[in-house]
């Protein structure tokens, strides 16, 4: 299911355009539109899930492969061997922006929490 309202399902529906760097059975993976490293991408599951709450609704197979695809892009971006952060915001004390459960690959330059 998709959410009509979501920015994220508009992407993964083609009607919002995004850098897109891996397609993929039930992942995708874009180019962050406001990066804060030089490289910062976002890995999401095509089915909407708001956040980590209904992480119980994505399949194992596709929650796998959003780890896998973000060693994939870390790798093919060059940012495999120094290093990269895998982030998720959940909930509003974290920050969370867009609520499509999406994990940011964030490297290139020193990362650090928050
Ligand atoms: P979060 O704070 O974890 O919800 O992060 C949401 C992220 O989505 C932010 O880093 C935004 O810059 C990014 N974002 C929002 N809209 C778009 C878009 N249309 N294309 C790519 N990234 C986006």
């Amino acid at each position: 299911m998709s959410d009509d309202n979501c920015v994220f399902c508009k992407i993964v529906g083609g009607e919002l355009e995004a850098e897109i760097l891996r397609d993929e059975d039930g992942v995708l993976a874009f180019r962050d539109i406001n990066g804060r490293a030089p490289v910062h991408v976002l890995v999401i599951p095509k089915e909407h899930v708001s956040s980590l709450a209904g992480i119980g609704k994505v399949p194992d197979g596709v929650t796998k492969r959003i780890f896998e695809v973000a060693q994939d892009v870390a790798e093919s971006e060059g940012i495999a061997k120094s290093g990269y952060a895998f982030r998720i915001n959940n909930g509003p004390d974290a920050g969370q922006e867009v609520f499509h459960l999406h994990a940011h690959v964030m490297g290139g330059e020193r990362v650090r929490m928050p």
